[in-house]
Parts: C-alpha cells; sequence; structure tokens
C-alpha cells in the first residue's frame, strides 16, 4: 500500500454507485496488519486480506475463490468475482506470487489459456519500465510507464458502461499512451512519460506500513537532471549521440542474459519536459495534507526542485513532518538539514551509488567523498541522528581496494553520526548503457559483502542483502515474453521463485 501510483489508481476507479474498486493483498509475515485507507483500520486475516462475503459477477458466473484464496480488503469480495483485475508490480520477485494470487483467486494467470470474454487483466506499475516483456505472458494490456492516460481511458471506458471483457478493455485501451497489447504486437512502446501537468500526485491513503509512515505521499518531480549509467530514471544522452557507456569494463567470465543483443527501448532524449518534470510549488502547497497528517515529499529529483525548502518551511510552520526519499549529497546545504530536523526528520538519506571515487565517476554519479562527509557534517550540526547512505556492490571491475575505501567512509562518516548502510547488489538494467554489463557472480559479490561488513567499524548498520535474489531480479529484467510464460509454469508448479525459470 507504500505505493503511490497503486493509491492514485484505486482512488480514480471508484465511483460511488457505479464502480467498485476493492484492494487485494498480499500479506507477508512483516505486512501482517493491514493497510488502512480513509477512515478504516482493519487488518489483514490469514494469508490474504480478508473480509468474509460472496459475491456474484456481472456475467453471472460464480466468484467463489479457492480455498484460502485471496478476498479483498474493503468487502471480502473473491478475486476470481471481480469484473477486472488491475495489478501494479515493482519488484522483479513479486511476479510468482502475483501468478499465485490469481490462480488462488479462481482466475486463470497465463494470457494465453484466458478466453477474450474472462474479466480483463491490466497490469502497470514501475516494474514495466525496467522489462515489460515477461508481463505479456498474464496480462490482456501492460501499461509501460506513467499510467495517467491508461487509468482516464479505462474509467471513462467503465463509467460509459463499457464491458470489462479483455476483449473490450484492449478495445478501449488501442492506442493510449504506454499501453501494450501483447495479444497485437510482440514489441512493447517506449515507456510513456506523463508531462509536468500530472504533478502534484498525492496519496488517498497514509499508513504505517509505507516506507513513510503515517505521512500522505506527494510526488512533487519525476525525471532527473543526472544521467548515472545505471539508473533507469536517467536522463539519456541527446539524440544522435551514442549512449556514453560506462568506462567500466565487461567481465568476459561473469554471465550474460541470453537475450543479450534484445532490442533497447530507448526514449527519447530531452532535458526538459517530460523528462525532468516539477509539479508548481504553489500546487504543492495547496496540496499538502490538511488532516494533520505530513508528507512523505516523492520524487527522484527532489534536491533540484526550486520549492523544496519553501514545501518544508510549510510544513514545519504547522508542526507537520515530512519525509524525503533521498537527497543529493552535493547539494546539501545547513539550510535545507535545518529544515529536515523543524519538519521531524531524524536521518538524512543520501546515495554514494558507487563504493569508491573510481567508480562514481564511471557511473557519472557526479558525487565525492568529500560531499558526503560535509553532508553528514551538515546534519550533524543540525542535530540529525543518523546517516543512510545507499550503496551498490558488484559492479563490473570492481576490486577488494574499492570495497575497503567504502569500508573506510563509512568509518569515517560514522565518526560524525551513527551510519545505517543500505546496500543492494548490482543489477543490470536494460535501456541504459550498462545493460551489457555481466551481473555478479554470487559468490565474489557474497564476498564482498562479508569483507565489507568485516571492514566496518561496530556502529554501522547494515542491512541484509542477498545477491542470490539479485540474480534472480537479472534474470527477469533480461527475461523475455516466452521465459515469462515458463516462469507462470514454474510458480504454479509451486517452484521457489523465479530459480528454475531458463533452466537456471
Ligand atoms: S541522480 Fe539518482 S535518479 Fe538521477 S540518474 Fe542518478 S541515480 Fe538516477
Amino acid at each position: 500500500m507504500g505505493s503511490l501510483g497503486f493509491q492514485w489508481t484505486w482512488e480514480r476507479f471508484n465511483v460511488p454507485h457505479v464502480v467498485s474498486c476493492e484492494r487485494f493483498f498480499r500479506v507477508t509475515p512483516e505486512s501482517a496488519g493491514g493497510g488502512s485507507g480513509r477512515g478504516d483500520s482493519g487488518g489483514s486475516r490469514g494469508r490474504f486480506a480478508a473480509r468474509g462475503g460472496r459475491f456474484q459477477r456481472k456475467d453471472g458466473r460464480s466468484g467463489a475463490p479457492a480455498h484460502g484464496g485471496p478476498v479483498s480488503f474493503e468487502s471480502g469480495r473473491p478475486l476470481g468475482g471481480c469484473d477486472l483485475l488491475l495489478a501494479s508490480i515493482s519488484y522483479e520477485l513479486d511476479f510468482p506470487h502475483l501468478v499465485r494470487m490469481l490462480a488462488a483467486g479462481g482466475a486463470e494467470p497465463l494470457r494465453s489459456r484466458r478466453s477474450p470474454d474472462e474479466p480483463a487483466l491490466v497490469i502497470g506499475g514501475p516494474l514495466t519500465r525496467a522489462n515489460p516483456l515477461p508481463l505479456a505472458a498474464i496480462a490482456d494490456v501492460v501499461v509501460v510507464g506513467d499510467g495517467e492516460p491508461a487509468v482516464a481511458a479505462l474509467v471513462a471506458h467503465i463509467q460509459g458502461g463499457g464491458m470489462t471483457d479483455a476483449h473490450s478493455v484492449v478495445d478501449a485501451l488501442r492506442g493510449v499512451p504506454g499501453a501494450w497489447i501483447p495479444s497485437e504486437s510482440p514489441v512493447p512502446p517506449p515507456s510513456f512519460e506523463a508531462e509536468a501537468g500530472v504533478l502534484p500526485v498525492v496519496s488517498a491513503v497514509a499508513t504505517p506500513h509505507s516506507a513513510f509512515p503515517d505521512l500522505h505521499l506527494v510526488e512533487i518531480s519525476r525525471g532527473c537532471p543526472k544521467s548515472c549509467t545505471f539508473c533507469l530514471g536517467r536522463r539519456p544522452d541527446p539524440v544522435g549521440l551514442p549512449e556514453s557507456g560506462s568506462t567500466l569494463p565487461i567481465d568476459p567470465g561473469g554471465p550474460t542474459p541470453a537475450d543479450a543483443s534484445a532490442t533497447i527501448v530507448r526514449r527519447p532524449s530531452s532535458i526538459r519536459s517530460p523528462f525532468l518534470r516539477f509539479a508548481p510549488t504553489e500546487s504543492i502547497l495547496s496540496a499538502l495534507p490538511s488532516d494533520g497528517k505530513g508528507a512523505g515529499i516523492i520524487g527522484a529529483a527532489l534536491s533540484y526542485h526550486p520549492g523544496l525548502a519553501v514545501i518544508l518551511e510549510s510544513l514545519a510552520s504547522r508542526g507537520l513532518k515530512a519525509g524525503l526519499s533521498s537527497l543529493r549529497a552535493d547539494r546539501m546545504t545547513s539550510e535545507l538539514a535545518a529544515l529536515l530536523k523543524a519538519t521531524g526528520g531524524e536521518v538524512l538519506t543520501v546515495a554514494a551509488d558507487g563504493i569508491s571515487e573510481r567508480v562514481r565517476s564511471e557511473l557519472r554519479k557526479d558525487v565525492t567523498e568529500a560531499d558526503l562527509v560535509k553532508s553528514a557534517e551538515l546534519a550533524r550540526d543540525a542535530g540529525i541522528h543518523a546517516l543512510k547512505i545507499y550503496a551498490m556492490v558488484g559492479l563490473p571491475g570492481e576490486t577488494e581496494d574499492d570495497v575497503l575505501e567504502f569500508a573506510g567512509l563509512l568509518n569515517r562518516l560514522n565518526t560524525q553520526l551513527p551510519v545505517i548502510a543500505s546496500l543492494s547488489v548490482f543489477v543490470p538494467k536494460k535501456g541504459t548503457p550498462l545493460e551489457h554489463a555481466p551481473f555478479g557472480p554470487v559468490d565474489r559479490v557474497s564476498d564482498r559483502l562479508q569483507m565489507l561488513r568485516r571492514h566496518c567499524s561496530g556502529g554501522i548498520r547494515i542491512n541484509r542483502v542477498s545477491a542470490r535474489e539479485a540474480m534472480l531480479q537479472w534474470l527477469y529484467d533480461h527475461a523475455s515474453v516466452e521465459d515469462g510464460e515458463r516462469m507462470v509454469l514454474s510458480a504454479l508448479a509451486g517452484q521457489d521463485d523465479l530459480r528454475v525459470f531458463r533452466g537456471q
């Protein structure tokens, strides 16, 4: 429920007395307790959020779920009893979970086995930017990139009395920006990037089960003016020039995705809209929540928003909290640090991404060790209690010296204020200059992670990170439509996540 896109879509589809859009959650041990909408405070029941009840679909067919299958949070409606299914997916390893949820709810996950008369399944979410291809195995329509036009078209279709079977929904979404109809085209469209006019987007729900607990999410920007070579959200290089690749060497001994030569879906290039889009500061100020809860400020380029300080001042003046995803260390100022503290900030979050000056330079990160140290000092001086720092291990060409340099930096930062190191394993993303870089290998990355832990002083908190899970992400990110079908069958056979697809 922490996904702003999920919340936004849910709110758009609900039209009193016309459309009831209800939420289904896969309940994990960590999330048990459920989300809360405006005015509701219910928790989960068992493996799937449930409140009991039986329903009849509009087409008259029974909606009874398989035993223990998912039922909606709002009314206990079984998943198989819905007229239309929408899913948002943001993480590669959620693919098998989604497949199993569909099957447990009595819906056929494989598109090729469904009749066009069955309720449509439309899938969007951040994962469509990484690789939409496997989703074609299950979805009638995949919404690639920003979903505003597709949601608007579908809401209008339904409010106009349109049918919700796959055939009708495909007709309604044909030609809508970002909408990919796999039954009609083997190639997805480029990721759609909405214009700045859609911003700010504000969440309908403040939930404790979010990266920003009990704060409304407010998206103030999309896109980024920087061109880090590993990042899907980067500003592409100018049209007509080849994407400037990283100088990181390719490891000939590393594994390579089977479809490494697949077409690269590149977005057209521009430093201006639609790639870097800011909501006007006045619009953000008038959209800030008025229910006494604060705001989780969302956007890849928060540090570049010209009104960031004004927004934080507004929240601080009303005694409201702010949560910020992460700030660029090279743009930190004492004023910003003070505003973070004034809005309840206890942790400053910055991204190093590369673990040494050399790696950061090759990634075109444009953040130096001096920037990171200065950020820690500014945070400490403002009374902020901790520094959280993002970094990736496992980049091609990485050496043990790079690992030792990062351990040294963390130890140095930890003398300023307590450090939380949020590590991840580098996963080459399609559509970036590092697309064809090798992954891992797992053993070497695991060794490097252990080495880093050994050389960090005791007070530094380091998250759990799995090189194996990252490899599964990489396999997904480079999978084809056919791989997606194999992944569906593996998930239905009860295989553990993606481990057996493509014979891995
Ligand atoms: S600054 Fe952050 S969001 Fe922008 S390209 Fe670099 S990693 Fe991506």
